[in-house]
């Protein structure tokens, strides 16, 4: 992408409205647009990150045997008249009439309409165990929208849903979520820790929290330092070893860890001082096992091997893929704006063209730009005609992990520097050994 034809509307001003570092640097670079309280247009470059972050979500769910599909967002009440919540929702809930008078809502999850997609075809313990997610908008009528996307009324979700038909088989399917989840975050470039927590409404009694530590977090939690050190299950893990992923939830669940609707104060004062960390989180993921609370109010049964219908065991896995993006940023940035862990950076390298018009500078930019490109790499050419300085601003303002600097007196010596973003650290390098140093 050049610059110069690309549309990324940075501001000048640091906007007034945004309270925590993360809004305000979106609002910045021109990530967002809040069009209505708690709703937002991700405009390009914030696009290029989500879909990064959707494609990492997307891997993880499909390597740990989910099955992807898209429900619709428009929902009709009678769906929920079924399992009871349309009444016990509240007013999170955006209901809505259609034109013939009918009782509608804008989803702000999917139990209801997965169970129906559910039991509409699967009829036998054969055709088990099964986990469908979708990655798609949902709307809840926050009574406090805030902090732009990290708290928004219409937000998008990865939600699965997994079938089983005894007890023991949801637990395989939570404990490859669970997985799958160490798994995503930690390619996200953060370190989730899972919290014991509070069902909530859509009930149950099996749950964790998926929670980052950050002190603008909107959750007070309790833990165990140990989680900081543990080991991430890798790429060899085996969704399919019943054991092996037991004994990855055994590891991560053995030390304390609680938001504070589950904290248990006397559990907590047992760890040695030194061992225990009360921060604040901001809640990226939830798992929630629920057995047959849906499947026995709306019917999704299907034959056992003994013959008989069994209501299948479910439970349901949420991610918030725009809240996972501010809470990146709150994770990993400076005084001079966001360091974009390269996996969701929404451009890998920043070629700054310092003098733009100049034959020598063009021809090294155009050069580095065709070779990165052809590898693959995501890369934008500063092309403007601007000064060396707000390029400078710019590139460390958009957080891409690499900088290449082109400027007239290196060039002339068939020279480059590389700027690593994170470390501040430059190198002086030939334009091949840039390139081979940045693919
Ligand atoms: P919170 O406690 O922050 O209100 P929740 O517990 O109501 O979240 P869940 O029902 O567990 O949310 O939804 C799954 C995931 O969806 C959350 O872990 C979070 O990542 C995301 N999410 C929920 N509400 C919002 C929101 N208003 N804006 C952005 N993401 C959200
Ligand atoms: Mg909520
Ligand atoms: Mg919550
Ligand atoms: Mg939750």
């Amino acid at each position: 992408m050049r610059l110069s034809r690309f549309f990324m509307p940075i501001l000048k001003e640091n906007p007034k409205e945004a309270e925590i570092v993360s809004h305000r640097l979106m609002l910045r670079t021109g990530m967002i647009k809040q069009q209505s309280a708690g709703i937002y247009t991700w405009l390009p470059l914030g696009k290029r990150v989500l879909d990064k972050v959707n494609a990492i979500i997307r891997e993880e769910q499909n390597r740990s045997g989910a099955i992807e599909l898209l429900m619709p967002t428009l929902q009709s009440a009678e769906l929920w008249q079924e399992s009871g919540r349309y009444d016990a929702y509240g007013k999170e809930m955006l209901r809505i009439k259609d034109r013939q008078d009918r009782a509608m809502l804008y989803g702000p999850t999917n139990e209801e309409m997965i169970t129906d997609v559910f039991r509409s075809y699967v009829k036998s313990y054969k055709d088990l165990p099964l986990n469908l997610y979708h990655i798609q908008l949902k709307f809840r009528d926050e009574i406090r929208p805030r902090f732009g996307t990290m708290r928004s009324r219409e937000f998008l979700m990865k939600d699965a849903y997994s079938f089983d038909l005894t007890r023991e088989g949801a637990e395989h399917a939570y404990n490859r979520m669970f997985a799958a989840y160490l798994r995503t975050f930690t390619r996200l470039g953060l370190r989730a820790i899972p919290m014991r927590a509070d069902t909530g409404p859509i009930g149950g009694n099996l749950s964790h929290e998926f929670i980052i530590l950050a002190d603008t977090g909107e959750s007070e939690v309790f833990c165990h330092k140990d989680f900081l050190g543990f080991d991430i299950p890798g790429i060899e893990t085996d969704f399919e070893d019943v054991a092996g992923l037991k004994t990855i939830f055994e590891k991560w669940t053995s030390r304390y860890a609680a938001t504070s609707e589950m904290h248990d104060e006397a559990a907590f004062a047992a760890i040695p001082e030194g061992e225990r960390l009360s921060a604040r989180g901001i809640e990226v993921g939830h798992i929630f096992y629920f057995g047959t609370k849906y499947s026995e109010a709306m019917g999704a049964k299907v034959q056992g091997p003994d013959g008989k219908e069994h209501a299948v065991h479910m439970g349901s896995y949420g991610i918030g893929p725009t809240r996972l993006v501010p809470a990146i940023i709150e994770a990993s940035h400076d005084e001079n704006g966001i360091i974009w862990p390269r996996s969701v950076a929404p451009f890998e390298v920043v070629i700054i063209n310092m003098k733009a018009g100049d034959a020598a500078c063009d021809t090294a930019s155009e050069q580095i730009y065709a070779a990165l490109g052809k590898a693959g790499i995501d890369v934008l050419l500063d092309d403007k005609d601007e000064r060396a300085g707000t390029k400078f601003a710019t590139a460390d303002l958009i957080g891409a992990p690499f900088q290449v600097i082109v400027g007239p007196r290196s060039v002339a010596a068939g020279e480059v520097e590389v700027k690593d973003r994170k470390t501040g650290e430059r190198e002086t390098l030939t334009i091949e050994a840039a390139i081979a140093r940045l693919v």
